[in-house]
């Protein structure tokens, strides 16, 4: 492990495979779990805590399966939480759930300690480490947290473990190897550390929607602030003196604050219309619309799919101003006759406004099946990414995705902050995902009026 102080005057004492995986997702929050206050966190969302309750209902599951020990200890009592994992490991039992590694600062609570052949400071054995995870397929900051805690067992028991694993929804394993990651473990320790010695600032992307710090960092809102903008973008403004959002609204180009600047105009246009977003808490216009050549008659589209393992659930188009045609995909062998049958029906239309996903979506399944290509093709010639064209073209004071969000906005509205896709895909919610479905349907038809401004 590299070296790491913990702060003087921090919150806590301990990095955890939370931080580790927290550090990827937002460096930001990670610094507030040390520096913040805890009782500013807001709590999780009925949505996230129904989403939450499924992975710990499919970690008992998994791990009811094993016949695993765990050791028993006073809550947060972590040194003798260590010493009897330690004591266990030395026994050699066939595996551990919520093993405690912790060599101060660092503490890891791996889900699975699995006992494999070959030597090791334990005896003829060593073991390995696993967490069960509720997504279909891996990803690299579950990786990382793993690594992580391979990292304190392999101090522990002498050997670098060979592998880490992650058991999926479907109850697959997923294997990696530790040394491979190593470099990458190393380097977001020492960011880690340095980040925690110095001073942060929020960044707004989408992972703010569902943060219980949110209302920590939106409320003395700066430059830091404007969705839209890169963190380097934000730094070289905030370093130009124009941090604040009352100075930043009132610039102009052509100020002798400009004379010399590496952020180009059209970034400082962006920035001065977020500043003016985020005071007015209303859509700014930054530049008309490029609305290109349209099809007539316009139609829109909509397909979600499990944001985990990328299997399209629902398939939902319309000729605006007509009705509604949705495909529901409750089995996966149903997924290529509904592609299939749906970038047809699309095909024989004009004009495909959509929200971004679709095309991609539909161009994922369609890969390997040279038979839907002509229709795809068909599609792509006619597809437009209305809130690509919203975004170019107005700055909002929150990122926006789904055509809901953009439209709850030119209303004068916030638009909600549950994230109801991600569960609905979770739960295979049908109706849930239907009637979001039309609500998207519904709000590009009036995004269209409103941006396209054409007749239909
Ligand atoms: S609200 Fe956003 S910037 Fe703030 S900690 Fe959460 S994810 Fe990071």
């Amino acid at each position: 492990m590299p070296p790491f102080r913990i702060p003087t005057g921090a919150r806590r004492d301990r990095v955890t495979g939370s931080q580790v995986y927290g550090f990827v997702k937002c460096e930001h929050s990670v610094w507030l779990d040390f520096h913040g206050d805890p009782a500013e966190r807001l709590p999780h969302s009925a949505a996230v805590e129904r989403l939450l309750e499924h992975g710990r209902d499919h970690e008992d599951q998994i791990v009811g399966t094993l016949d695993y020990r765990e050791p028993a200890y006073p809550v947060g009592k972590f040194a003798e939480g260590a010493d009897q994992t330690r004591g266990l490991l030395e026994e050699g039992v066939l595996g551990v759930s919520q093993g405690v590694l912790f060599e101060p600062p660092f503490l890891g609570i791996p889900d699975l300690l699995r006992r494999v052949d070959g030597a090791s400071d334990l005896g003829d054995w060593h073991y390995v480490v696993g967490d069960v995870k509720s997504s279909w397929r891996p990803r690299s900051d579950q990786a990382l947290q793993v690594s992580f805690y391979s990292e304190l067992l392999g101090r522990l028991q002498g050997r670098e473990p060979p592998y880490g694993f992650l058991i999926l929804r479907d109850g697959s394993e997923e294997r990696f190897s530790v040394a491979d990651l190593r470099p990458v473990l190393k380097e977001v320790l020492s960011e880690l550390d340095e980040l925690l010695a110095g001073e942060s600032r929020p960044h707004h992307s989408w992972a703010c929607r569902e943060c219980g710090w949110r209302d920590t960092c939106s409320s003395d809102p700066d430059v830091h602030w404007i969705p839209g903008l890169t963190r380097s973008e934000k730094r070289l403004i905030a370093a130009m003196g124009l941090g604040g959002l009352a100075q930043l609204a009132a610039v102009h180009t052509d100020d002798r604050k400009m004379e010399g600047s590496v952020v180009s105009e059209a970034t400082l246009e962006r920035a001065r219309a977020g500043a003016r977003a985020l005071i007015d808490r209303e859509a700014v216009r930054v530049r008309p619309p490029r609305v290109p050549d349209l099809m007539h008659p316009l139609q829109a589209g909509v397909a979600y799919r499990d944001g985990f393992d990328r299997r399209l659930l629902v398939l939902a188009r319309r000729s605006l101003g007509g009705t509604t045609v949705v495909h529901r995909i409750e089995r996966a062998e149903d997924e290529d006759a509904a592609v299939l049958a749906f970038a047809g029906e699309l095909a024989e239309g004009g004009t495909v406004l959509h929200s971004g996903s679709l095309v991609r979506a539909i161009r994922e399944r369609a890969i390997d099946r040279p038979e839907t290509w002509g229709r795809l093709e068909a599609l792509d010639l006619r597809a437009l990414d209305l809130m690509g064209l919203v975004r170019g073209a107005w700055v909002f004071p929150a990122p926006v995705s789904l055509p809901t969000d953009a439209l709850a906005w030119f209303e004068g509205r916030a638009p909600a902050t549950e994230d109801r896709l991600a569960l609905y895909a979770d739960e295979r919610d049908f109706a849930g995902l239907e009637e979001l479905a039309r609500s998207e349907l519904d709000a590009l038809d009036q995004l269209a009026d409103r941006v396209v401004g054409v007749p239909q």
